[in-house]
C-alpha cells in the first residue's frame, strides 16, 4: 500500500501531460476541420449547376421532319419543282418553318421558272446573307435571321424584276399563312 501513492503520482505525472497535450493538440484540429468542411460546403460550386430562369423557360423551335432538317439544318436543297409553294399565287405571308418568323410576303413572290419559290424582296430584317463557296460556285446563302435556318440563295444581276433580286427559297424552309389568318408567334430564344 505504501507504493500506491508514488505509482498514482507517477501515473498522474505521465498521464497528465499526455492528457493535456492530447487535449491541446487534438482540440484545435477538430474545429478547424469542421470549419474547413463548413467553408467548403458554403463556397464550393454544386456539381450540377441549377438551371437559370432563362434556361428553364427556353422555348423549343418547331419540330422538324428528317427532310426539313436536312434542308434547314444541313443546308440541303429540295428537288426543283417539287416544293409545295413553287407555283403558288395565294395572298399571305411565308414564315420560317422552324421558328415562325415572317420571312416573305406573297406580294414579293414572282415566277422565275427556276423551280423554287422566288421573291424579289424579304421582310425587312428577316433574312441574313452569307458567302457560300460550296459546290464549286460562289453564291450568297440566305438564312433566317432569327434561328439561322437555311432558306436558299439570293441572286442578283438577272434583272428578272425591277428590284433585280431573286431569293430562291426552299418551300420546305417556309410555311405559308394565308392572308387574314393569324400569324404564329415567332419562337425567339433568349440570350441571342
Ligand atoms: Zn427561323
Amino acid at each position: 500500500m505504501r507504493t500506491a501513492p508514488p505509482l498514482l503520482l507517477t501515473a498522474f505525472l505521465f498521464l497528465f501531460p499526455l492528457a493535456c497535450c492530447g487535449t491541446e493538440s487534438v482540440a484545435p484540429v477538430v474545429p478547424a476541420a469542421v470549419a474547413v468542411a463548413n467553408a467548403a460546403s458554403e463556397t464550393a460550386p454544386p456539381t450540377t449547376p441549377a438551371p437559370t430562369a432563362a434556361e428553364t423557360t427556353m422555348p423549343n423551335y418547331n419540330p422538324l421532319t428528317k427532310f426539313e432538317a436536312d434542308v434547314i439544318l444541313k443546308k440541303g436543297t429540295e428537288r426543283a419543282g417539287a416544293g409545295e409553294y413553287t407555283d403558288s399565287n395565294d395572298e399571305g405571308t411565308y414564315v420560317c418553318r422552324q421558328c415562325n418568323t415572317p420571312l416573305y410576303r406573297s406580294a414579293d413572290k414572282f415566277h422565275s421558272g427556276c423551280g423554287w419559290p422566288s421573291f424579289d424582296d424579304e421582310i425587312a430584317g428577316a433574312v441574313e446573307r452569307h458567302d457560300d463557296s460550296t459546290h464549286g460556285m460562289v453564291r450568297t446563302e440566305i438564312v433566317c435571321a432569327n434561328c439561322k435556318g437555311h432558306l436558299g440563295h439570293v441572286f442578283t444581276g438577272e434583272m428578272m424584276t425591277k428590284k433585280d433580286s431573286r431569293h430562291c427559297v426552299n418551300s420546305v424552309s417556309m410555311r405559308f399563312v394565308a392572308a387574314g389568318k393569324e400569324l404564329p408567334k415567332p419562337i425567339v430564344k433568349s440570350g441571342k
